[in-house]
């Protein structure tokens, strides 16, 4: 669903795709999205082109339609027509028993039908039409066809119905977008004025968006980057037809602080503005013990029956956060999960994570697509974004799942998995090292692992039982896996990790997500990504597949050198052989700084044994100076008693790991925090699979050590030390602790507004 203007009349008009139209007004009844096998994308598309090939001369696949009712543009593609007949098909893959598939589906699938069949009649004047509704089973390749033979009045009847009962919302959405275009085109700055750089980074998004390109803008902490970019993209949406924003954060904070900044903007300016937050299921699920069907949970029975009433209830609000979808969700019985996802069609902004756009199912993507949506992006904190990015791309399966599942399998799945476990073992015969990098998965394994996912499928689709948790887990891992290793090429590794003779473990560990996320800049109007620590920008392009027309800003800092100022710890190393000796040095350099200044300080190292380790030695130097440290898996409530201890006017210094949750993402500002030490260059462990890695970036970017080890290294550091300067009126201390800070190299990375002349750089420490 799109708004555009037409070329002949010049005047607003309504697209939606039949597929959209008909889920409007035809979905009815319960949630059901009770785990079925149902076919792969893939599958699906090989399952279409079977029933094509098995047609005749003239048939035509994939018909281009439209038609149009009112303002209504409604277009789509029928699966085929042939004109011999005058048959017009849809065709629907599945798996299992055709009596499965449920009752509220199929009368969706023949009101997509009955539209396409409208706009057949009208395309090529035909009086009546054959309509076949084909469902092809992708397990024994036959086809069920239900058929009716409809007349061209009938079809405009039923059309004419559709149309009519979506057009008071379609209307209501025409009259909205016209208010809403006017009012972000009169908006002004909800603040008397630009912070220092702020005005900088929102010309670069408003240039960003009116050109239609993307955005890399590094620009420091303090200049209020949120309503800096939000801003400028909204301004920009009038003029470039804009339909949504997604603001996507790697946090639950990121998700609050732009929140709160489109709530002000919106309140500011009176923006009739449908702002949506979009949660984790797992936080937004009211029945967590439940599953999301009719028969199981109460907010999904008559989901679908309910949805205009708490739809139309969504758009009276005036912020769509998750309190506010749990309320009306409540008071509607239905679930705020999902009434949440439906809302992201009718909503002008959705913030929610990362994956909601970058992942290989995501949400968000997926309906701009269809829905051929005029987006602009903004992702926030887009540091993180590489190995996020990664994480997406990547999979694992375990020998051990493998035995667990065969252990409970079915005799019809047995086989299946003993084959694989055959293939597993000769995939491992070429790998005898405990860690080996492979050229790509062995295709015998890949044959296998499909086999036994079809196997499972086929037995789930017959199964009136749901399948044992250890054969579900080892089926869920062992499809991603499939996925992945279709699409395997140079951007990832696949390794073999034996940890003992009869335990390995397969990884297809994505390195350069490049070509998965590529494609969604290339789609998006404007992709913004924006965090303090962007740089070199020619890692994150490279990486992220980032288009050649990418611009790339660094904001200036609003922050004087004064504010900060930084040593670089000269005589101590913290290199991993070293490490012992640096210990005492460390300690001695910190309870100086202390006694010289009194207050709040963090303290960064690279592991929990080195942090330990620093921690004993401090405290036998130093008893009476007060300590706090970071543990492994700290619960919410742990963090938030770690965070308390920086109290205006306290004492003492928190042990943190870098790269940790104190090492971004906090905000300590004034006498919260006015130290940082950071006892490391924060480089990623020299281990087989980094060096794996290494070898990849060289090969790709020429690159190696700069791209593994350099790079996200210092990010960490300079976000670490990040933490002391919050406000124009912070004033700190930054200690980095290791001779190799001194390089120019490593020098060159860090934010050009430090300052480390000779008086500050060199203080030199006493060697152990
Ligand atoms: S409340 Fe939970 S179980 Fe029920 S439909 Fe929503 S997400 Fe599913």
């Amino acid at each position: 669903m799109s708004i555009d203007v037409d070329a002949a009349t010049q005047e607003k008009r309504y697209t939606v795709a039949v597929r959209a139209l008909c889920e409007f007004t035809a979905k009815q009844g319960d949630l059901d999205l009770r785990f079925t096998p149902s076919p792969t994308a893939q599958e699906g598309i090989q399952g279409h082109a079977i029933v094509a090939a098995r047609r005749g001369e003239d048939y035509r696949s994939e018909v281009v339609l439209a038609g149009d009712h009112g303002p209504l543009h409604v277009r789509g593609r029928a699966d085929g027509y042939d004109p011999g007949r005058r048959l017009l098909e849809e065709v629907k893959t599945y798996r299992g028993q055709l009596s499965s598939i449920p009752d509220n589906h199929r009368h969706l699938h023949w009101a997509q039908l009955r539209v396409y069949g409208h706009l057949l009649c009208e395309q090529l004047g035909l009086e009546t039409v054959n309509l076949a509704l084909v469902y092809f089973d992708i397990g024994s390749q036959q086809e069920t066809a239900f058929n009716e033979t409809r007349t061209r009045a009938e079809l405009a009847a039923l059309f004419a119905d559709q149309c009519g009962r979506f057009l008071a919302w379609a209307e209501q959405e025409l009259a909205h977008r016209a208010v809403r275009d006017a009012a972000l085109d009169a908006m002004r700055f909800p603040h008397a004025d630009f912070r220092p750089g702020q005005r900088q980074l929102a010309e670069a998004v408003f240039r960003a968006n009116t050109g239609k390109r993307s955005l890399l803008a590094q620009a420091p902490t303090g200049i209020g980057k949120t309503v800096g970019t939000l801003f400028p993209a909204l301004k920009a949406a009038p003029k470039q037809e804009l339909d949504k924003l997604f603001f996507l954060a790697a946090k639950t904070p990121g998700r609050q602080l732009a929140l709160h900044a489109a709530g002000t903007l919106k309140l500011h300016a009176d923006l009739p503005l449908r702002i949506l937050e979009l949660a984790a299921r797992d936080k937004a699920c009211e029945h967590p013990d439940k599953a999301c069907r009719g028969d199981a949970c109460p907010l999904a029975r008559g989901f679908y029956d309910r949805l205009p009433a708490a739809r139309a209830a969504c758009l009276d609000a005036p912020l769509l956060d998750r309190a506010t979808l749990r309320e009306v969700g409540l008071a509607h019985e239905v679930c705020p999960y999902y009434l949440g996802s439906e809302m992201t069609r009718w909503s002008d902004v959705v913030i929610g994570d990362y994956n909601y756009w970058f992942d290989g199912g995501a949400m968000l993507y997926n309906l701009a697509q269809a829905n051929g949506w005029r987006v602009s992006v903004l992702a926030d904190e887009a540091h993180n974004l590489v190995s996020r990015a990664r994480g997406m791309y990547s999979a694992e399966l375990e020998r051990g799942s493998l035995r667990a599942a065969r252990a409970v399998a079915p005799p019809v799945v047995q086989k299946a998995l003993e084959k694989l476990g055959r293939a597993w073992t000769g995939a491992g015969k070429d790998a005898p090292l405990p860690y080996q990098v492979l050229d790509k998965p062995p295709a015998k394994f890949v044959d296998a692992l499909g086999n036994a996912v079809s196997a499972i499928s086929e037995h789930l689709a017959e199964s009136a039982v749901p399948l044992d948790p250890a054969l579900r887990d080892f089926y869920f891992a062992a499809m991603a896996f499939a996925r992945l290793a279709e699409s395997f090429g140079p951007h990832s590794l696949f390794d073999l990790a034996r940890e003992d003779v009869r335990d390995t473990v397969l990884c297809i560990r994505n390195v350069v997500p490049a070509p998965f996320l590529g494609p969604r800049f290339e789609f998006a109007h404007s992709t913004t990504l924006f965090s303090a620590t962007l740089g070199p920008w020619n890692y994150f392009a490279d990486l992220l597949g980032m288009p050649q027309t990418t611009a790339w800003i660094d904001v200036e800092s609003p922050f004087r050198a004064s504010q900060l100022d930084v040593h670089v710890a000269h005589g101590i190393s913290t290199k991993f052989q070293r490490r012992a000796g640096s210990l005492a040095p460390i300690a001695a350099l910190m309870g100086r700084q202390y006694r010289e200044r009194p207050g709040n300080y963090l303290a960064f190292f690279s592991s929990f044994d080195y942090l330990q380790q620093a921690l004993e030695r401090f405290e036998r130097e130093h008893p009476d100076i007060p300590t706090w440290r970071q543990s492994r898996r700290m619960s919410e409530d742990e963090r938030a008693g770690f965070l308390a201890r920086f109290a205006v006017g306290g004492r003492g210094i928190g042990f943190a790991v870098l790269g940790g949750s104190f090492g971004e993402g906090i905000d300590l500002p004034g006498e919260r925090l006015i130290g940082a030490f950071v006892a490391t260059l924060g480089l990623p462990q020299v281990n087989p699979v980094n060096e794996q890695l290494r070898l990849r970036m060289d090969d790709m970017f020429g690159a190696g050590y700069d791209y593994t080890y350099l790079y996200p290294g210092m990010q960490k550091v300079v976000q670490a030390a990040g933490r002391v300067i919050r406000t124009e009126q912070d004033r700190g201390t930054v200690w980095l602790i290791d001779e190799r800070f001194a390089r120019p190299e490593v020098r060159a990375l860090l934010p050009a507004w430090w300052q480390m002349d000779g008086a500050t750089q060199g203080v030199s420490v006493p060697a152990p």
